[in-house]
């Protein structure tokens, strides 16, 4: 999961700070921030992408929305539609969880062949049980075998970019020079799921700080010079 950095509250020509009307009024900014994918899975979209509510406007059991969280720009993130539907309106505690505009969400989590998530082997056994939960609570771990859902094309998705990395990197090793490196990130930036590109590149330097570079909102605190992750000031990881 990218880790995003979302800025401050947008301001208007004079400066001043945009109170949003309604959350949906804050869609244009936030993919000018973070771009147009999906905060979760990472998913390229454009006109499907929502404005997600991080703490639900309406959680579950609440006779109403609450407006501090609504309209709250610190609240926002973006969302396909079976993130969004998956982690509904379940509220939540921020603590209880990874998310990418607090975390170095790419040290919580490993992507493996087939495109495959799981909690980083590398977190403690307190830590691994937040991935967990992150994941359930996005649904990142669907795929056919336990979701019949066949809209949900997440997991299938990743499986191709993966593919489509791997090949990207072999082609690179035999024909290793600046504008096919360029070429590569432009591949990246338009199927998206950079953490799967980030993952099959983990070894080259090189590209780890194109893509870095690459993406508007990636937090790049969340990584040294030569493209390693490192954790993140004020995160859990
Ligand atoms: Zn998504």
């Amino acid at each position: 999961m990218r880790p995003v950095n979302r800025g401050p509250i947008p301001t208007d020509a004079y400066g001043n700070e945009i109170n949003f009307n309604k959350y949906q009024d804050a869609r244009g900014e936030l993919i000018e921030r973070l771009g147009e994918t999906c905060s979760y899975c990472e998913m390229h979209l454009d006109s499907g992408l929502a404005v997600e509510h991080v703490k639900p406007k309406k959680p579950k059991g609440a006779d109403d929305r609450i407006p501090e969280r609504e309209l709250d720009w610190h609240n926002f993130l973006l969302a396909c539609s079976n993130c969004n539907s998956t982690k509904s309106n379940k509220d939540v505690i921020l603590d209880d969880y990874f998310w990418p505009d607090i975390d170095n969400t790419f040290r919580a989590f490993t992507y493996s062949d087939g495109g495959i998530i799981m909690p980083s082997s590398e977190l403690s056994a307190e830590l691994q049980s937040k991935a967990n939960a992150t994941i359930k609570l996005t649904g990142l771990d669907k795929h056919p075998l336990n979701d019949p859902k066949a809209s949900d094309r997440r997991w299938i998705n990743r499986r191709e970019i993966w593919n489509i990395a791997i090949r990207a990197k072999e082609r690179l090793s035999r024909n290793d020079y600046d504008d096919f490196r360029e070429q590569i990130v432009d591949t990246m930036t338009g199927h998206a799921y950079w953490s799967i590109w980030m993952t099959v590149f983990r070894d080259d330097s090189d590209m780890l700080q194109r893509f870095i570079k690459a993406l508007a909102g990636t937090a790049k605190d969340c990584f040294d010079h030569g493209g390693m992750p490192i954790p993140r000031l004020g995160g859990q990881v």
